[in-house]
């Protein structure tokens, strides 16, 4: 073992790396996902590794649910539940109660809702802030709601976090952030920053997107007063996978959402001509659930409550600074500058660093078989998912990147070609 000289994290050799692993307590879990062969996977930032239980839930849903219990499965296969009882498995990973979290539509939809319910809370205030790079969806989706209210709202951003305390003034209404940045893996003071909010009279809505499965959330400590977040990255739940809503309590039973869908009705099998919120966090629900990925993603949940948020914390922050040592020993002279704090608790479940033919590079490591990718401008995004990511991936993905960096492997045509999908 070297000390690396500029972070004063432990450069760990092969066969520590390696001891690393035997010791894990988080181990055990790699054998839950089918991983391909011959793929160093740090991408479950994006989409997440499927669990090998997700396949045999698939098949159940498919086979019996609805080829046998076709109809039926509403009732008996517990298909009308899943929202609500899977909102309550997501409550217990991001610090909310049973009751105030429901799994539902993507998590632009659940923004819009939250959003506009907590904008109704606070009539006579018109300005939503924000920060200019949260990820855009949640300032297109703050823009169009902006619009649609139409009565003079606006969309205030910052460039820097300190300038938040500027930006929230008397006449904010919501202080809209995302926990964990996307591009650089930066984490905000949830509790500080809601303060903040309260403090002027403001609610606070937090998406959780990069958080939920990577970090300790914990919305009611924070007094957070909406969120939303994703469970196709760090919860496993697969492609496109439904995202969920929270919404504290003390809100439920006053805040109204837009998107009054039957299934959010106080009594939808009544079929009233007219809209009845339920009392609950069911009024957040808009119509019929993806019932196949809402189904699926329950897999990927269990696994994440089964290691618990701390544990799969404690890993991250290893893998995450032993990765920061290993890249700035092996990759010292080749342009590349750590894009992320250096400090874990800044810090969310990935590695961002920058280089200006990112895109390239990571084309080059994707031959190489280690996945990660790629954010404007020049960001090489890795992602740590602890329940099956190991110190030793980490130090072979710091090899290939230096091999890939000293060989100048990433310098042909076919590299600096850009998919559709970065
Ligand atoms: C991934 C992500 C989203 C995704 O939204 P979708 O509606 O699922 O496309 C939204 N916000 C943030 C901050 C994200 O990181």
């Amino acid at each position: 073992m070297t000390a690396a000289p500029e972070t004063g994290y432990t450069v760990l050799a092969p066969d520590v790396l390696a001891q690393r692993d035997v010791a894990d307590p988080l181990a055990r879990f790699r054998e839950f996902f089918d991983l391909p062969e011959g793929v160093i996977y740090l991408d479950g930032n994006s989409l997440g590794a499927l669990p090998r239980r997700a396949e045999q839930i698939a098949l159940k849903v498919l086979r019996h649910d609805w080829r046998e219990g076709l109809i039926r499965s509403w009732n008996e296969a517990g298909w009308h539940d899943l929202p609500r009882r899977l909102g309550d498995k997501i409550a217990g990973l991001v610090g909310a109660a049973p009751g105030e979290v429901v799994m539902a539509d993507s998590t632009s939809v659940n923004l819009f809702k939250v959003l506009a319910a907590a904008l109704r809370l606070r009539p006579g205030r018109s300005v939503i802030v924000s920060e200019r790079d949260n990820f855009p969806t949640d300032l297109y989706i703050a823009e169009g709601l902006a619009r649609l209210v139409g009565q003079g709202h606006e969309l205030r951003l910052v460039d820097t976090p300190v300038q938040l305390n500027e930006a929230v003034r008397e006449d904010c209404a919501v202080l809209m952030l995302t926990h964990v940045n996307y591009r650089d893996g930066a984490m905000h003071d949830m509790a500080a920053l809601t303060r903040l909010a309260h403090r002027h009279g403001a609610l606070a809505v937090w998406d959780l997107a990069h958080s939920a499965g990577a970090v300790e959330v914990d919305l009611n400590g924070s007094a957070a007063d909406f969120a939303v977040g994703c469970t196709y990255k760090y919860l496993n739940g697969g492609p496109g996978a439904p995202a969920f809503a929270f919404a504290a309590r003390r809100w439920q039973a006053q805040c109204e959402q837009p998107l009054s869908g039957w299934w959010g009705h106080a009594a939808p099998f009544v079929f009233d001509s007219a809209y009845r919120p339920e009392a609950g966090i069911g009024r957040f629900l808009c119509g019929t659930p993806a019932v196949l990925s809402m189904a699926v993603a329950e897999a990927g949940i269990d696994l994440m409550a089964e290691a618990t948020p701390a544990r799969v914390r404690a890993k991250s922050v290893a893998l995450c600074e032993a990765f920061i040592a290993l890249v700035e020993h092996h990759c010292a002279g080749f342009g590349l500058e750590l894009a992320s704090p250096r400090e874990a608790a800044l810090r969310g479940s990935q590695v961002s660093f920058r280089h200006r033919d990112g895109y390239a590079i990571m084309q080059a490591l994707a031959e190489r078989g280690v996945l990660g990718d790629y954010r404007e401008p020049g960001i090489l995004r890795f992602g740590f998912a602890p329940l099956y990511v190991r110190y030793a991936d980490i130090g072979n993905a710091a090899l290939a990147l230096k091999e890939v960096l000293a060989t100048r492997a990433w310098d042909q045509p076919r590299h600096l070609a850009r998919r559709a999908v970065t």
